[in-house]
């Protein structure tokens, strides 16, 4: 038995090691192979003995399900930070603090996540117990929850007793892997990682595949931190996951370029961060300067502009899509979110306002997420005078009834509904459609006003003296547009596909089309079950595209355009038999001569499978200029890369460039 529990102990070390040189480092010491064959014998004598060490790695996959979450005391209370909005305040903050005595020190600067705090209590070298923030004083024992968070580790070389504060966090790439495949998509990686670390069961912790970034010891039983350097390094030795940024500056003046900096650099980052971080270095100026009533005064925490603000709605314009489908477009007081004015926001159907049960009048929160437009979150107040949202009952553009589907209102009149018509047209027209250069949205509506243009075809139809007559139109322009219009005539299949407009189906999503269907015909006959059958194609764009090809109106729009000899070209499936066939390949950094796309694309016809992030099972890294941090994890990874100049070698090899 005793042998056992000791080559128990021994395997726990070593996969934990793994472990954290994997998602801690990027930077793997076993195989994958090998790691499961450890941690298979660990799991045989953990059933064997009916032992579980209290660090084995074999908890990172969860216990049993906890009937509700106990509260426990924190060692030392957890504070929150005193708040700053600008570069000011800090300033302020700085000379208040020299009111009080006279100090001379260097500062630390770090990231503010935005995700969810806790103190991780560590004894013997074993964690012990993971605690949320709760008021400070009294948090949430979670330590089951915090165990299965794959950065975290179960065990440290240090023996002393100690509580290190971090914060759980779910990286942006999770989410979004998450919300490929879940029905109910979250919106936002905060709330994501607070619910999965707040779930009852461990094993659904678990699988929303969390991190931990650790930044203060809260608590020392024997060794005493001189300062937030030497908690870092230690942090860092520990083999915790800390922020690559942690800078230490000798003024307060120093901060300023920081926050410019990383408020740009931020949107790159793979997690969320609201701002920075400030605390004086050394931490018996710390415990000197003492505690405001809420406060620690030796820390602030400076935040960015709010990506969330609130606004009154002043009235809701339904907008006519390229497929009928009504958008509900709010009507807002202008306000400030992140620099720029906001006027608008979406709400995304009529579904959405009654879910939301917003009201015109109200104030409502809007977010902005990532250069989009702004959405609204939900009701902030509602007022007497708020006003009913009306379900529109004919379309705003031609006035025809409405038709409701399960989610949506629909105009449908596709042959005689302007908007439709010029959304629709200019759509197939695009750059990444048919290419047709030309065709603004003004030209369109000028073709359909004056020649009754309407549907993809009589595009083709179109003579020079017809576009000649029009008010604009020199030789030289209405020569190019039929030009482009001819040259069109033989598009590539994916490129065709997209142009149809089908809702849900991108440029990414038109390729896989492509590639796995070959022909409009085949893709017209595909079932709901046939496109459930194709990776990276979720159910609701497979009822979209069936319903697509189910319409007449649109498969008479594709039969004319065949009639009018429009002959798409499928290279997708003829992939060459290069050495890229069946490779992951990721594109990182902008390349000089080549899109992203057109790059993509090309890879693919070498026969590789395009990814976006970079891990052990990445072949090859295609780096371009100012590559970041997938360059940086490819290296760490050992995965093989090349630059711009190597990859026109290859393209050339197969007469590709
Ligand atoms: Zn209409």
């Amino acid at each position: 038995m005793q042998d056992k529990i000791e080559r128990m102990k021994e395997l726990s070390k070593i996969v934990s090691e793994a472990s954290i040189a994997y998602y801690v480092n990027d930077n793997p010491i076993m195989s994958d192979k090998q790691w499961d064959k450890l941690y298979s014998e660990l799991v045989l004598l953990e059933k064997e003995t009916g032992v579980v060490l209290p660090d084995s790695p074999t908890q990172k996959i969860g216990g049993d399900a906890l009937d509700k979450f106990v509260k426990a005391s924190h060692v030392s209370k957890l504070y929150s930070l005193d708040k700053a909005q600008s570069f000011e305040e800090i300033l302020d903050w700085q000379s208040r603090n020299q009111n009080i005595m006279n100090f001379d020190t260097t500062y630390s600067v770090e990231y503010k996540f935005d995700g969810l705090p806790i103190a991780v209590e560590y004894d013997n070298g074993v964690i012990v117990r993971a605690l949320t923030r709760g008021n400070g004083e009294v948090g949430e024992d979670v330590t089951l929850q915090a165990k299965t968070i794959r950065s975290l580790p179960l065990s440290l070389a240090y023996k002393g007793h100690i509580v290190v504060q971090g914060e759980v966090i779910m990286k942006l790439s999770e989410l979004a892997k998450f919300n490929n495949d879940a029905e109910e998509k979250l919106k936002n990686a905060r709330n994501a990682a607070a619910g999965a670390l707040r779930n009852l069961d461990p094993k659904i912790t678990a699988s929303r595949n969390l991190d931990f970034f650790a930044y203060n010891i809260n608590y020392s039983e024997t060794d005493y931190f001189e300062s937030q350097q030497q908690i870092h390094d230690f942090l860092v030795e520990q083999k915790f996951l800390v922020a690559k940024f942690f800078e230490i500056v000798s003024s307060v003046e120093q901060i300023k370029k920081f926050i410019d900096k990383i408020d740009v650099e931020r949107h790159k980052l793979d997690f969320l961060i609201d701002g920075l971080v400030i605390k004086i270095n050394s931490k018996k100026v710390q415990e000197e300067l003492g505690f405001t009533a809420k406060f620690p005064r030796g820390m602030l925490a400076y935040k960015f502009d709010a990506e969330e603000t609130d606004t009154k709605l002043l009235g809701i314009t339904w907008q006519v899509g390229r497929t009928g489908k009504l958008t509900p477009v709010a009507e807002l007081e202008p306000v400030e979110l992140c620099g720029v004015t906001v006027k608008r926001a979406t709400l995304n159907n009529f579904n959405d306002i009654l879910r939301k049960k917003v009201k015109i009048g109200d104030q409502v929160f809007i977010r902005r997420s990532n250069e989009v437009i702004p959405e609204i979150l939900s009701v902030a107040r509602t007022s007497s005078d708020s006003k009913e949202i009306e379900k529109p009952e004919f379309c705003p553009s031609c006035h025809t009834r409405l038709i409701e589907t399960v989610a949506n209102l629909y105009c449908p009149n596709h042959i005689g509904c302007k908007k439709q018509i010029v959304g629709r047209l200019t759509h197939f027209a695009g750059r990444q459609a048919m290419n047709i250069e030309g065709l603004s949205i003004k030209t369109v509506e000028l073709l359909h006003e004056k020649f009754g243009t309407s549907v993809f075809a009589d595009l083709y139809k179109l003579t020079f003296d017809e576009l000649f007559e029009l008010e604009g139109f020199k030789e030289k322009k209405t020569q190019n547009i039929l030009d482009g219009i001819a040259a069109s005539k033989k598009p590539e299949l994916s490129n065709l596909i997209y142009a149809l407009g089908i809702d849900g189906v991108g440029q990414k999503m038109a390729r896989t089309l492509a590639a796995q269907f070959g022909s409009i015909e085949k893709l017209s006959e595909a079932t709901i079950a046939d496109l459930d059958a194709v990776p990276d194609i979720a159910e609701i764009s497979a009822t979209d595209i069936v319903e697509y090809f189910a319409d007449e109106f649109n498969r008479k729009q594709i039969e004319d355009l065949f009639k009018i000899g429009v002959e798409p070209i499928n290279s997708s499936n003829s992939s060459i038999e290069s050495e890229l066939l069946g490779k992951k390949v990721v594109l990182t950094g902008g390349l000089d001569n080549f899109s992203r796309i057109e790059a993509t694309s090309l890879l693919e016809k070498l026969g590789a499978v395009c990814t976006s992030s970079v891990s052990k099972s990445t072949d090859l890294v295609v780096v371009g200029k100012d590559a970041g941090s997938k360059l940086d994890k490819a290296m760490a990874l050992g995965v093989k890369t090349i630059n711009e100049a190597e990859f026109v070698e290859i393209l050339k090899k197969y007469s590709l460039r």
